[in-house]
């Protein structure tokens, strides 16, 4: 009997990302993937510390799975993420039953780390973050059948932005080597990705200084050159290292999608820079008008924070009247929450919990109806549609534009891949409705 797996994983796409890729290092030692922790041989669990709500989150699952593993002794159960790495070996004191925990700079010793699970070993923790991320092993046939891919360019964060504790436990600012990227890239496409999605905390500080200097832009420049590849993304950018050359490059390279992430947190110059986020709102307001000059259907999507230390209702509604300002396509929302060892942690002006819900409430408000307005924009418009798979609405394919909106329409699986033109009919809360006029490729 085959052994089967099954990962859990919460927070972003870095964790996606990482999740995919030790899940490949599953099937290479000949696991399966399995539909339910019930059903797997060995869980992992892939957490996010980013917020207090993430790490409650991860913890209830961890109270589950051990419950599970009661029940099912064989079952290897560990944990991984930004959680494993915060607490590392303290989880095995408290919980015994947890086989592993696994840091952030870790994974490339998974395969060995699973002979020792094998053999019967327990209570292992391997969490030292001084590590370079170490070359991850591609090998043929990893992506084979995909659509779309990521990259992990770079790892960690220098920022310190005082609410976050990203460099606490993803470590400081480490970039791939270039030939190491685009080998991975040539893999990809190869096994034929169409898109590219470059993942880090601050992809736009990405800087090589051994391979000729290579910055974010010549990273790019490298990718455009790759023939059968005909989309890039990349996420997340940082406002403060949004270079004009990298404002330029969408007018240089067809191939970068008109999306841009970009995370203002707040609207208040005097939050702004207790967030020690090094600009300001006029920055970034200028910032938006030149991406939208440079291509008229770029979409910009954001983070925003509310109830920092601090943060007056006239601090409040500025953020709300950056919103107005810059109509974002899609915004991620959240309630400041302390992070141990931050230094807003240590901040005294707190905001009431009820004061926050409140005002989170009031900006995503807003956000729905300028969220359902730029969609509505789309309506008329012939947009090229990556067809990504079937949609969860019964008998409907789906796809994204480059401008990263998620479009429905009927026909068959066959065109699962392709790129096609697509009328935009209607618009609904996150997604659009089309029909094909005619097929191109
Ligand atoms: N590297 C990215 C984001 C990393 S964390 C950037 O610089 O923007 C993802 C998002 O979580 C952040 O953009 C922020 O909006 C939110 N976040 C981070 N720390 C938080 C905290 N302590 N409380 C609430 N939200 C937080
Ligand atoms: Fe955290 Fe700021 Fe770094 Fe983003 S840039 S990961 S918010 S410290």
């Amino acid at each position: 009997m085959p052994r089967t797996y099954y990962i859990a994983t919460m927070g972003c796409q870095m964790n996606e990302y990482d999740s995919d890729y030790v899940g490949r290092l599953l099937q290479e030692a000949c696991y399966l993937p399995a539909d339910a922790p019930e059903a797997a041989d060995l869980v992992l669990i892939n957490t996010c510390a980013v917020r207090e709500k993430s790490e409650q989150k991860a913890f209830s699952l961890l109270g589950r799975m051990l419950s599970l593993k009661k029940r099912r002794p064989g079952m290897i159960l560990g944990m991984m993420g930004c959680v494993a790495q915060k607490r590392g070996r303290t989880l095995l004191e408290r919980y015994p039953d947890l086989d592993l925990v696994l840091g952030t700079r870790e994974l490339n010793r998974f395969s060995e780390i699973l002979q020792e699970l094998e053999k019967g070993e327990g209570g292992l923790a391997a969490t030292e973050l001084s590590r370079e991320p170490a070359p991850t092993v591609i090998k043929k046939g990893f992506f084979k059948g995909r659509v779309k891919g990521f990259i992990t360019i770079m790892e960690g964060c220098n920022n310190f932005c005082t609410y976050c504790v990203v460099p606490y436990v993803r470590g400081r600012e480490v970039s791939r080597a270039p030939h190491e990227i685009m080998r991975e890239a040539k893999y990809l496409v190869e096994e034929g990705v169409k898109e590219i999605t470059l993942l880090g905390q601050n992809v736009n500080s990405y800087f090589h200084h051994q391979e000729q200097k290579t910055g974010f832009v010549d990273l790019l420049r490298m990718l455009h050159r790759l023939e059968d590849l005909r989309r890039i993304r990349f996420t997340t950018s940082h406002p403060k290292d949004l270079t004009p050359e990298l404002i330029r490059s969408f007018d240089e390279m067809e191939k970068l999608c008109s999306y841009i992430h970009l995370p203002f947190q707040a609207g208040s110059n005097r939050v702004l820079r207790a967030m020690n986020r090094g600009y300001t709102r006029e920055k970034y307001l200028d910032l938006i008008e030149q991406l939208r000059g440079n291509r008229a259907d770029m979409a910009v999507s954001s983070d925003v924070m509310v109830g920092f230390p601090g943060e007056t209702l006239e601090d409040f509604e500025q953020t709300l009247d950056l919103i107005e300002k810059v109509q974002f396509d899609g915004l991620y929302s959240f309630k400041y929450s302390d992070r141990e060892g931050t230094r807003a942690a240590g901040f005294t002006n707190k905001i009431p919990e009820p004061e926050k819900i409140e005002r989170l409430a009031e900006l995503q408000k807003l956000q729905k109806s300028v969220t359902f307005e730029r969609n509505e924009k789309m309506i008329g418009k012939v947009v090229e549609v990556l067809i990504e798979g079937a949609s969860r609405k019964n008998d409907q394919i789906t796809g994204r534009t480059s401008n990263n909106k998620i479009v429905n329409f009927s026909y068959n699986n066959s065109i699962i891949g392709n790129f096609i033109k697509v009328r935009i009919m209607s618009a609904c809360a996150n997604s659009l409705r089309g029909e094909i006029p005619c097929v191109t490729d």
